[in-house]
């Protein structure tokens, strides 16, 4: 089987075909008044999920996530905080894309501004214009709705449904209340770009069109965003297109279910979101990765604490067992393959390709045979990195100096006190000198410490082996014991 992806455009499961050598990718991105929120994060997550399999199954892709860094929300904020739109847009960017780089998020190839491509935006209205489709009114141009026979098909809305909710504003002169804006006249003070219709900016739905198809041809495979944006955006953006070039415009139209928080949608207009920086503050960025990706993408997710704490335990598992195992050799046939790449063939799976991985994890924690367990944890490691989770080397340096220290301590009472068996058990792990690899040795000590433990135990000399339990605790690892010895957990942040 094959890819297959949900496309709106059919409301159904289809095979995917790229239609030419380079899978063509648009995604929606971010209106930059504002700092971007898990909302946003969660949109492009699916594009970098997306292009991390497209990639792995061996095709070529060109993506593209724009910004919309002039209209009227931007304008709002120029005049709130008494500072230039580009200077608001540009830092707004500039925290999203850090955000992104922190959560190992793919870059697109390109992320083009609204501001940046004025001319393709004016030679697009234009051909509209010619073609009948749009009309200039005192300066504004609109997109004649009614003169677009499937307006409405995508979004699955009939024309007098959208007659119920239309209206003319007092501002505007438009002939139909149906008809939306392609350009925008500016008002006294606003930026402006010279245009055939005078000065003004382009309105927010003709940039996706003129951008997508300045980069990836008029005709591309697959567009992406959040399902709010099915209508108007998504509609209008199809209207648009189809109406300039007469051909079909996006191949597959893929669309992430809202981030809620507290089971409303998490919105930067209405002030109900959590900023991403703050998430970042309190949780890593794999922590975050897997908590998105138990949820199947076009799901609603609700962001709450309680869910990530579960997702943070649920990557403490994995983040313990790779530990454990170290450096892995690199393979590239991991065992279950066909079950992960069936979850995600089908449609982008992420919640049963997760139980792969811990599905593997849980018969590695209980494989003896030591052939079987590397390959079990090699495999862990294959589908970990697929998925765009972040290998926590540095993470790794300040608690390997942690148990580094502790031993050292422990080694050197256990010297004081002349505890000569304990001692010995240890001789046979004493020379640090030959271990040089961090991701190998630290897991070793821990096991180490726990040996010595479990001797001090077997001694009854329970305060020596509290005192030792008590300094990894301090060092974010802790101990269990249990009928079968001692086992440890890391905590994850
Ligand atoms: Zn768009």
């Amino acid at each position: 089987m094959g890819l297959k992806l949900y496309n709106t455009l059919t409301r159904r499961l289809e095979d995917f075909i790229p239609r030419s050598d380079v899978v063509g990718i648009y995604t929606c991105g971010l209106t930059v008044q504002g700092p971007p929120h898990v909302g946003h994060i969660r949109a492009a997550l699916v594009r970098d999920i997306l292009m991390r399999w497209l990639s792995h199954l061996g095709h070529k892709v060109k993506a593209l996530e724009n910004f919309t860094d002039i209209d009227d929300k931007i304008i709002e904020k120029q005049k709130e905080y008494k500072q230039d739109w580009r200077i608001i847009s540009q830092k707004n960017i500039e925290t999203y894309l850090r955000a992104c780089d922190e959560l190992n998020i793919t870059r697109a190839d390109v992320y083009p501004r609204a501001s940046q491509h004025i001319e393709e935006i004016i030679s697009l209205v234009q051909r509209l214009i010619d073609k009948g489709y749009a009309y200039e009114k005192k300066g504004d141009v609109y997109f004649r709705v009614r003169k677009f026979p499937d307006y409405g098909r995508f979004s699955k809305k009939s024309i007098d449904e959208l007659m119920a909710g239309a209206r003319i504003e007092p501002t505007e002169s438009k002939d139909d209340p149906l008809d939306f804006t392609l350009w925008k006249a500016a008002k006294p003070g606003e930026p402006y770009w010279l245009s055939p219709w005078g000065k003004g900016r382009p309105g927010w739905h003709i940039e996706c069109s003129a951008m997508s198809m300045h980069y990836l041809g008029e005709t591309f495979d697959i567009h992406t965003g959040g399902e709010d944006l099915i209508f108007p955006h998504h509609e209008n953006e199809i209207a648009q297109s189809v109406a300039a070039t007469g051909k079909e415009f996006v191949r597959f139209w893929l669309h992430n279910g809202w981030v809620t928080l507290t089971g409303e949608k998490m919105s930067k207009s209405t002030g109900h979101y959590s900023p991403i920086k703050d998430v970042l503050e309190r949780y890593s960025s794999n922590v975050i990765r897997l908590f998105m990706l138990k949820t199947h993408y076009r799901k609603q997710l609700e962001y709450a604490d309680e869910r990530l704490h579960e997702a943070r335990s649920a990557y403490a598992t994995i983040k313990t067992y790779l530990d454990k195992h170290g450096d892995v050799p690199q393979i590239s046939e991991p065992l279950m393959r066909d079950t992960f790449t069936e979850a995600m063939n089908d449609d982008l799976n992420t919640s049963r390709a997760l139980a792969v991985l811990y599905e593997l994890i849980t018969e590695g924690n209980e494989c003896k045979d030591d052939r079987r367990a590397k390959e079990i944890a090699a495999s862990v490691k294959y589908y970990y990195t697929l998925l765009g989770f972040i290998e926590e080397v540095e993470e790794v340096v300040e608690p390997y100096k942690a148990v580094v220290q502790i031993l050292s301590d422990v080694k050197k009472r256990l010297r004081e006190e002349k505890r000569d068996s304990v001692l010995e058990s240890i001789t046979s792990i004493d020379d640090f000198e030959l271990l040089k690899d961090i991701k190998n040795i630290y897991p070793l000590i821990i096991r180490l410490l726990l040996r010595i433990r479990d001797e001090l135990r077997k001694e009854k000399d329970y305060e020596f082996a509290d005192y030792i339990r008590e300094r990894l605790s301090e060092s974010g690892i802790f101990v269990d014991d249990s009928t079968k010895g001692s086992t440890y957990r890391r905590e994850v942040r």
